[in-house]
């Protein structure tokens, strides 16, 4: 599969425009863009920025430590970049945000696009949020320095599951979170290694039984692992 009909625009707002695509510009997701199956604006928020210095931010309103990104200039670089009937989702990365899961990227996958907007400092200023129907979204319990490596996160499991994206289509239907389960186990050759044999069963031929094992395996993994997972209650932990 090559070009799809109308390709998956990604537009991220950023200080540090030069940070994108990095490390997507490799691989598949470098083909892919190569190719035209998606495409990648990083715009610079500075163009917008305010007086001969362009400033961007300014001091919180209360007092208190860092800088704020103002939400004239956001809403102007976020406005300059959508037009009027832009369908996009806009998200915000902040530690703050709804923690990304499988099931929204398969969404915003499945979608025309993104706006991704990238905070810095100690964040934005937050009318803007309310003001420009910001989605903030978070990719964990951790404190990153800018929003443009959650931004490529974002970016990366989207553009996976883009059509043509990855070679193999059943290799994005059986992984982990699909199903509420995390994945079972991997094997290859050598099939002994340092005294470890690959399991029996998947040398046997038998795929019924090697559907089965994987899946008792997906789900014992999960138990133990991710309990808040919804496929661990499929079979509780042993006390
Ligand atoms: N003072 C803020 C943190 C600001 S970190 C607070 O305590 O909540 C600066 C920027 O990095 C944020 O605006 C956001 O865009 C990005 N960022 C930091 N951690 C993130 C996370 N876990 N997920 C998504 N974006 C994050």
């Amino acid at each position: 599969m090559t070009r799809a009909e109308t390709p998956w625009r990604a537009t991220i707002l950023t200080l540090y425009p030069e940070m994108f695509p990095g490390p997507l510009g490799v691989s598949l997701s470098g083909d892919a863009l190569a190719r035209g199956d998606w495409s990648l604006e990083a715009r610079n928020i500075r163009e917008h920025g305010l007086g001969r210095h362009r400033s961007v931010d300014d001091t919180p309103a209360g007092g208190g430590a860092g800088m704020v990104l103002r939400c004239d200039v956001l809403a102007a670089a976020i406005d300059a970049a959508t037009g009027a009937h832009d369908p996009r989702p806009r998200l915000l990365m902040s530690p703050r945000g709804r923690p990304l899961s499988q099931a929204r990227v398969r969404e915003l996958a499945a979608g025309p696009g993104a706006l991704i907007v990238c905070g810095r400092f100690e964040g934005v200023d937050e009318r803007v949020i309310a003001g420009r129907g910001l989605e903030e979204v978070s990719i964990g319990d951790y404190v990153l320095s800018g929003g443009e490596i959650a931004a490529l996160v974002v970016l990366d499991a989207c553009v996976r599951l883009l059509p043509g994206v990855m070679g193999k289509v059943e290799s994005g239907v059986e992984e982990s979170f699909e199903g509420g389960l995390l994945e079972y186990p991997h094997y290859t050759r050598p099939r002994d290694w340092e005294g470890r044999p690959i399991p029996e069963v998947l040398s046997g031929g038998n795929h019924a039984a090697i559907a089965r094992w994987r899946r008792a395996e997906a789900e014992r993994i999960t138990a133990e692992r991710r309990p808040d997972l919804p496929g661990a209650a499929a079979r509780p932990p042993a006390r």
